[in-house]
């Protein structure tokens, strides 16, 4: 059998696989990544936003080796050197005032806890999300997640409730400008906050929607929500799972771009370069509201923690947001100076770019060309590059290297998509 039948035969039916013939990985170095028969690809999807800032980062190889031969795991219950200076390290940098950290194994957990706290503080199950949003795969995080394909179950443990301003490409408030856009998707969240009741207690937004293909509303979209947020007393949850650490070039955090502060911060994929590390980040007026004993066995083992540290020094030693800003915009436009028909939209900021592939000469928004993207990703494939796939329709094609990319790296990669995007032009 091979390691695919094995896999299907082992694993659930429902995990998603790239490729008609599916990469084994074997090994990674830098940007690029080796599958097991040898083949090197240059990796556009950087994991799946995890290698923040390259494969096998020596920093990050060494740091988990030191670890794993003292002691690999010691729980919240004893002092842990390595994840409070983790935490420190992260409440440094994350420009909330005042701010604890809550170190978790995954972003679902971050988001878990994210809502736990917002939740019990505010004491109301309600709460408000975007359209085409995902926080995750747990019952809780699915609930307020507002694509529905990703969420299997229609029980929910939340009263939720989805409002606008997530995309614009295919959104109802396509072609107006920024400031009328935004006015009327406050407007829209007015209108479902009336509905509601008055009993919301958060907000959870991802600046740049990653599953959703990489969408957003314009900058200060949820600067203006965060007014209306706070005159009713609703919390904001930024999930900057895919959008922390520099990766928009633009700001260190995803938010930054709002002009306003949320309440609560949760991260992961970046931090860990691919180890397993989340966590939430606010205000010590926040975290501590909890009124009970909470734990978290593998939240901020010693052995992620060392890793993740070294990574986060890495990133800001070696400035890789600055990077980010600087590759970003050969790609950016080198996609858009593409012009073929099949190229609905370019969008997105720094290392974090959205393709929207439609089948030509459908209009504005194009109709969504999900089998395109598939001839796409093989295409690359067959030119030794990888990038990812995502949107409502999977119909986007999401670009996000490692924060590393040198100038070579970026136009080759380009020039491997752009043949890929014109071979699977009909
Ligand atoms: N939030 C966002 C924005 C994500 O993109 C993801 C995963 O893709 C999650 C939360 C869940 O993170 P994890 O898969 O680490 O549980």
């Amino acid at each position: 059998m091979s390691l695919y039948e094995r896999t299907r035969a082992v694993l659930p039916s429902w995990l998603a696989i790239y490729y008609e013939e599916p990469i084994e990985l074997d090994r990674g170095d830098g940007r690029h990544v080796w599958d097991a028969d040898g083949n090197r690809y240059l990796d556009f999807f950087g994991g799946i936003l995890t290698t923040m800032t390259a494969h096998a980062l020596p920093e990050v190889t060494k740091a988990v080796a030191d670890q794993a031969g003292k002691i690999i795991h010691s729980s919240t219950l004893y002092l842990n050197r390595p994840m409070v200076e983790l935490a420190e390290q992260i409440a440094t940098v994350s420009g909330i005032p005042d701010a604890k950290v809550f170190l978790t194994p995954s972003g679902t957990e971050a988001n878990d806890a994210a809502l736990l706290l917002a939740s019990s503080l505010r004491r109301s199950n309600q709460i408000l999300a975007l359209r085409n949003s995902y926080h995750g795969r747990s019952f809780s995080t699915i609930a307020i997640t507002g694509n529905r394909s990703w969420s299997p179950t229609s029980l929910s443990p939340f009263q939720t409730y989805y409002v606008h301003g997530g995309q614009q490409y295919r959104s109802p408030f396509a072609g107006l400008s920024d400031g009328e856009y935004i006015a009327a998707c406050v407007a829209d969240l007015r209108e479902v906050l009336d509905q509601s009741g008055g009993d919301v207690a958060a907000f959870i937004a991802e600046p740049i929607q990653g599953v959703g293909g990489f969408t957003s509303g314009p900058d200060g979209l949820l600067g203006a929500f965060a007014s209306v947020l706070r005159e009713k007393g609703i919390l904001w949850i930024s999930d900057e799972v895919q959008t922390g650490w520099g990766r928009t070039g633009e700001h260190f955090w995803g938010w930054q771009a709002s002009g306003a502060v949320p309440d609560l911060v949760t991260f992961a994929k970046g931090i860990g370069n691919g180890l397993s590390m989340g966590g939430v980040i606010a205000p010590a007026s926040i975290m501590d509201s909890l009124g009970a004993n909470h734990i978290s066995t593998f939240g901020g083992s010693p052995l992620t923690s060392a890793g993740a540290l070294a990574n986060l020094r890495y990133l800001l030693d070696n400035d890789l947001q600055a990077n980010a800003a600087a590759r970003g915009p050969a790609l950016f436009d080198g996609l858009r100076a593409l012009g073929s028909p099949v190229v609905g939209d370019v969008r997105g900021k720094g290392l974090m770019l959205g393709v929207e592939l439609v089948r030509p000469g459908t209009g504005t928004p194009g109709d969504p060309a999900p089998e395109i993207a598939t001839a796409v990703l093989e295409g690359c494939k067959r030119r030794g590059l990888l990038v990812g796939k995502g949107g409502l329709h999977g119909n986007v094609l999401r670009i996000a290297p490692p924060l590393t990319l040198t100038a070579d790296e970026a136009a080759e990669g380009l020039a491997a998509l752009l043949a890929a995007i014109e071979e699977a032009t009909p």
